[in-house]
């Protein structure tokens, strides 16, 4: 891994915030590998001080110090002495002294890896305080309440953090002098209280800690500087890089820093805030700010804050001197701050800048007022935004004020959106059976398995203590679009006495929770939520700059004209794949579907088929008018015509019924109609006994049943004809096209076609109008992708079921898989990920390939596309990409990810051909 010139500065293992080149030039000036190299933390406050910002000196020990310490299991060799005489770079550039009481040095202990992340050790401010440096800073001073806050501070953080202490024993006796006091908070205390605290913390330690709080500033210093290596191997921090996919051997860097102190009177503050609002995304200056006050106490909320607007009335030049350095940072990162400052004496300084985290809708607004103020390119701002980010916008969530309002009980790794709220329940039978009942459950174990799917099926949400992003539970409810919480080591489940304990709180089965699947954050109670408006106008303009990028077409699955307007609205270029089957199932018209079943001759399936005719036809007329202008690709009927009959066990149970009936009743007119009825039943059954078959996918469906009644074929092809007539005649611009279903071979499709195109002379004669229907091939075979050159000359275009084609390329069932072995397979790491959610690159991909290059040698300019769930999966979408395919067609509500997910793959592709 190391290069040349890292390797001959590997024993470098402290750089001063000054020193940002050096430590650049170790690891060739790749910002990524500096904040690597300094963690995010000491990268960014060196970057700072290049650009003459202030911020307090100091110095960063390196991730590499970290991981040598736990290789060796102590300071590797140097190590100290480096330290030392960064103290004395430090020393000097302050001309003050650590341990010297005349002018004493303090400094902050800082942990600081590449990734922000829970488990970390907190920050130490503080250090280098003892008795007599305290003594001689009040002589300077003359502010003992300063000192001794200072003092105790180090004490308590020192304490807790590094010597393990809990910290209520700290807590308790601030809350013994805060009610002597009667002061609600602690600066309500005085210097002489604060001095005596100072006394009962020492005690505290002595009492409580595994060594004594030591006097000796390098003590400190060296103990602190241990205490965050070794936090990079704390159980939460290993946990949370487990499930975040984050690398353990990255390690933490160590920041040490000049205290600057917000805590010596009005004139002083401390304070966080963003460039921008981290929620909406507005451009403006949010955040909160303390007089008075040092380190956590903002964010701490022992106190209430002041909003950052404030400042500029409070401390004018600061205020000032703040938004212009706000906005340089982010002219600099060319990204929204997040920022921490103090103000010592009116003198601004600048403690950390990061890349502000934001919700979804922040995200999107940054990114396109990033592009309109100049700072980023539009295909920046395309980039930024993540698929999951628009998938945000259609899913329900929790507004803000519900949020701010709402008990946040703790956090878990966010792993599939939206928003849910539900009685918390713990088994997955017990979810299923209240879920029946009509209530909202959410379902919350320890981790999921496969006999927990009902469960999770009947569920609004799914909550999970342990586990990751690649878990049971994440896998499915990603699949399932239910929103879900996994890992959030917070609860802790007690399955016996079915209760979760959070938060100080017990919660019991039955009392409502809720989650919110964007955030990883768990709330109390039951929340309100309400979906996000996919109007938002930023929304819109980054999805138009996304169209701006791709050259993949998106399309939608419709079969209703609702849908298609919904679609149409969402950005879709046509239809993709209208399915036709439900124009069927309408139980208005299912006797007559059956009736056509059941004909025996072809006199009696005319007549059943003349009288579906003008319902399909009004069906598809709407259909073309929804999408007027757009390409309609109608497939004709699939699925297997046993669906269509009531199951052999209804049938039965219906014929035992009458024939009991008939046996007692002596009424002639009852007779007579139950011996109609039962003759009825008894055709059923015989009629469903013939058409069951073995493996009905692989039976009689698709192409093959078109061929074996034609006049259905007939039939949907003339409605469809007749549709596109008549919207034609009242000014429309209809554009349907006709795709058959399950082809294996292209005699199959011939003659189909042959059919269809005598119907279109038919009813262009009747109607006296020229009918214009491209006809093609669904590819979802493996035969046919091997023969879509041959498919090609009887196909205007073809399309790839790819659920289909995933099914009969593995030979699975997708059903039967994934309620048996499937997700097993992707936990366990047999499959990278399930193929029905993403295309299977090695083998179904291959098919697609196989069957593109086929066809285009038969006909160059053929039309392609992928319908099926795949056309709205990021990764699918990016191979579809690959493979060359006009268009992908997906899930009306996945339409906005797929634009977006089209335009990263083209990005990504001109990216790699720089
Ligand atoms: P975190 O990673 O939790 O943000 P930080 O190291 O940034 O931890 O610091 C925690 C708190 O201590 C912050 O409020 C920060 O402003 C304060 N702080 C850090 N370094 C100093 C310093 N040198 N002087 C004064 N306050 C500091
Ligand atoms: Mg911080
Ligand atoms: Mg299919």
């Amino acid at each position: 891994m190391n290069t040349k010139s890292d390797q001959g500065n590997v024993s470098q293992w402290v750089y001063g915030f000054g020193e940002l080149d050096k430590a650049s030039a170790t690891v060739s000036d790749d910002w990524e590998a500096v904040r690597g190299l300094l963690g995010g933390k000491g990268a960014n406050l060196a970057d700072m001080v290049r650009l003459g910002i202030p911020v307090p000196p100091g110095f960063t020990v390196t991730t590499r110090a970290c991981n040598a310490y736990i290789d060796q299991d102590e300071l590797p060799a140097g190590l100290w002495d480096q330290v030392l005489s960064a103290m004395e770079d430090l020393e000097s550039e302050t001309g003050l002294g650590f341990g010297d009481p005349t002018k004493p040095l303090l400094v902050a202990c800082r942990s600081g890896a590449k990734f922000s992340m829970p488990g970390m050790m907190d920050t130490v401010l503080d250090i280098g305080m003892n008795d007599e440096v305290a003594a001689r800073m009040i002589e300077r001073t003359e502010d003992p309440r300063f000192v001794y806050d200072s003092y105790r501070r180090l004490i308590q953080m020192f304490g807790s953090v590094v010597l393990g202490v809990r910290d209520e024993p700290f807590e308790d006796v601030l809350y013994e002098y805060r009610t002597k006091r009667g002061v609600e908070n602690d600066s309500g205390l005085t210097a002489d209280d604060l001095r005596e605290i100072v006394d009962r913390f020492k005690a505290v330690v002595d009492s409580q800690a595994r060594a004594p709080f030591p006097s000796d500033p390098y003590e400190q210093l060296k103990l602190a500087v241990i205490a965050v290596f070794d936090s990079w191997g704390s159980r939460r921090a290993k946990d949370y890089r487990r499930a975040a996919g984050i690398s353990d051997d990255l390690g933490t860097a160590v920041n040490v820093v000049t205290m600057v102190f917000g805590n010596t009177g009005d004139d002083s503050a401390t304070g966080v805030a963003m460039s921008r609002n981290a929620t909406t995304g507005e451009s403006r200056l949010e955040g909160d700010y303390l007089i008075n006050a040092q380190g956590e106490d903002v964010v701490a909320g022992t106190r209430p804050t002041l909003p950052i607007s404030q400042l500029a009335e409070d401390m004018p030049e600061a205020a000032a001197q703040f938004a212009d350095i706000a906005k340089r940072l982010e002219a600099h990162y060319r990204d929204m701050q997040d920022m921490e400052f103090t103000i010592e004496h009116g003198r601004l300084w600048l403690l950390q800048t990061r890349n502000g985290k934001r919700t979804a809708q922040a995200e999107v607004r940054i990114a396109v007022d990033l592009v309109n103020e100049g700072m980023i390119s539009k295909s920046e701002a395309v980039t930024r935004v993540s698929p999951d980010q628009v998938d945000f916008f259609l899913h329900p969530q929790f507004p803000i004020s519900v949020r701010s309002e709402a008990r946040l009980l703790g956090t878990g790794l966010n792993v599939s959106p939206g928003a849910a709220a539900g009685v918390v329940v713990l088994d997955p039978d017990l979810a299923q059976q209240w879920a029946e009942e009509g209530r909202e459950v959410l379902l919350v174990r320890p981790e999921t398995k496969p006999d927990d799917v009902h469960g999770m099926l009947a569920a609004t949400g799914i909550l999970t203590s342990s586990g990751g992003r690649t878990s049971h539970a994440a896998l499915v409810a990603r699949q399932f679009g239910k929103p879900a919480v996994v890992g959030a080591s917070d609860l802790s489940l007690d399955m016996s006495e079915r209760t979760i304990a959070v938060d100080g709180l017990i919660i019991r089965e039955g009392d409502w929770l809720s989650i919110d699947g964007n955030t990883g954050n768990i709330y109390l109670g039951k929340l309100e939520t309400a979906t996000p408006d996919l109007e938002d106008p930023f929304l819109a303009t980054l999805l138009g700059w996304a169209d701006e990028f791709r050259t993949l077409g998106v399309r939608a699955n419709a079969d209703e004209p609702s849908d298609a307007e919904r679609a149409r609205a969402y950005g879709a270029e046509g239809i993709g794949l209208c399915r036709t089957e439900h124009m069927f199932f309408d139980p208005e018209r299912l006797p007559i579907v059956q009736q056509l079943i059941m004909a025996r001759t072809d006199w009696e399936r005319r007549e059943a088929v003349d009288q579906l005719l003008p319902f399909q036809r009004d069906d598809m007329a709407g259909l073309l008018k929804s999408m007027d202008g757009l390409p309609v690709i109608i497939r004709l009927l699939d699925p297997p015509m046993h669906e269509f009959l009531p199951s052999f066990e209804d049938l039965f149970r219906e014929r035992t019924e009458l024939q009991l009936q008939l046996a007692r009743t002596t009424d002639l007119d009852e007779v007579e109609r139950l011996v109609h009825h039962l003759s009825t039943a008894q055709s059923q059954l015989d009629r469903v006994r013939e058409l069951s078959e073995t493996n009905p996918m692989l039976g009689l469906r698709g192409v093959r049943l078109g061929l074996t009644i034609p006049e259905l074929t007939r039939m949907q092809a003339r409605a469809i004809f007749e549709a596109y007539a008549m919207v034609k005649k009242q000014g429309g611009d209809p554009h349907p096209e006709i795709m058959i279903p399950l082809v294996s071979d292209v005699a199959e499709l011939a003659i189909q076609r042959t059919w269809i195109l005598e119907e279109a002379a038919k009813v262009a004669e009747e109607q006296g109008i020229e009918v214009v229907c491209p006809v093609g091939s669904m590819i979802e075979v493996p035969r046919a992708a091997l023969t879509a050159d041959k498919i090609a000359v009887e196909a205007d275009f073809l399309s790839f079921g790819t659920n289909d084609l995933t099914q009969t390329t593995f030979a699975i069932s997708r059903d039967d898989a994934e309620a048996s072995f499937l997700l097993k397979y992707v936990t366990d790491g047999l499959l990278p990920y399930n193929p029905f959610t993403t295309l299977d690159t090695e083998g179904v991909a291959e098919m697609v390939r196989i069957a593109m290059e086929g066809a285009h040698k038969t006909k160059p300019e053929i039309e392609t596309g992928v319908c099926g769930e795949h056309g709205g999966d990021p990764q699918s979408i990016a191979t579809c990409h690959k493979l060359g395919l006009n268009y992908v067609s997906c899930s009306p509500f996945r339409v906005p990810v797929a634009r977006l997910a089209a335009a990263h793959a083209a990005l990504a592709d001109k990216a790699d051909q720089e």
